[in-house]
């Protein structure tokens, strides 16, 4: 089977690795339980920055956040392997901008993830991942995003929400760890 999936907050913990670099480059220590408390995808509110500032730091530390130590989710490196040894295809698709497509490409495998160089999308815009994910013909699709997610209940694929405190109200099926994935191929 075809198996695509989002990078971040899908399969590695980004926003929580960013919100950590927020808090030292602040100055501010914020607790992790304002992270979790978060509604929405953006962190820089318990910082205390408007929306705009919030971009502004998001684009003045993303080499930082990209390109660090963000820990992969537990298990998701090897549950991804797993599905290789057991013959499936793997995709990437990532809205990360292009010029990170291939630096963000080196970085997952260099965390052990099983990467494919004709298997990995990035540059698109959060709605027009639905155009990849139907020309791939994926069985199943894996996304954090509400406004991703939004855009595929429509479609043949199997949509996964990978759980997150701004997605709960979204009723498709939600894997929490990745040790869950076999269990929910299974149902
Ligand atoms: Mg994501």
């Amino acid at each position: 089977m075809k198996f695509g999936f989002d990078i971040d907050d899908t399969l590695i913990n980004l926003r929580e690795h960013a919100f950590h670099i927020y808090n030292k480059r602040l100055k501010q220590n914020i607790s992790l339980d304002d992270f979790h408390a978060l509604k929405r995808v953006e962190i820089h509110e318990p910082f205390g920055l408007t929306d705009e500032e919030g971009k502004e730091m998001w684009n003045n530390t993303l080499e930082e956040i990209y390109y660090t130590n963000c820990p992969p989710f537990p298990d998701a490196v090897d549950t991804l392997n797993q599905l290789v040894n057991e013959g499936h295809e793997i995709y990437y698709i990532t809205s990360r901008p292009k010029e990170h497509g291939e630096r963000t490409k080196a970085w997952m495998k260099e965390q052990g993830f099983p990467v494919q160089d004709d298997h990995f999308f990035y540059g698109m815009q959060d709605d027009e991942k639905v155009n990849i994910i139907q020309e791939l013909q994926l069985d199943y699709y894996f996304d954090d995003k509400p406004a991703v997610l939004n855009t595929l209940s429509n479609d043949a694929v199997k949509v996964i929400v990978k759980d997150q405190s701004y997605n709960r109200d979204i009723s498709l099926t939600r894997l929490i760890n990745w040790t869950d994935l076999q269990c929910i191929l299974k149902s």
